[in-house]
């Protein structure tokens, strides 16, 4: 199931829920429907970013969040 990041436009809260089908996320916070969805975290690693030219070959999308603090991204698992 995919899971979206949001962010509160009413409280800036930042949180992740499960999207299913044409349902509509509101805020945990403050039931606020008027929400940002943000982009996937994990869509943005870049292999290149790694520390001091350490190489880290990791070509099998399979672990693909090991550099993603959050393990259930749903891009991840996508490949
Ligand atoms: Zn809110």
């Amino acid at each position: 199931m995919p899971i979206y990041e949001y962010k509160c436009n009413a409280c800036g809260k930042n949180f992740e829920t499960l999207v299913m089908g044409s349902s509509t996320p509101e805020c945990p916070s403050c039931d606020s429907l008027d929400l940002s969805r943000l982009l996937s975290v994990c869509g943005f690693v870049s292999k290149s970013s790694g520390p001091s030219g350490e190489t880290q070959v990791k070509s099998s999308a399979s672990s693909a969040c090991g550099s993603c603090s959050s393990t259930n991204c749903s891009s991840c698992s996508m490949g």
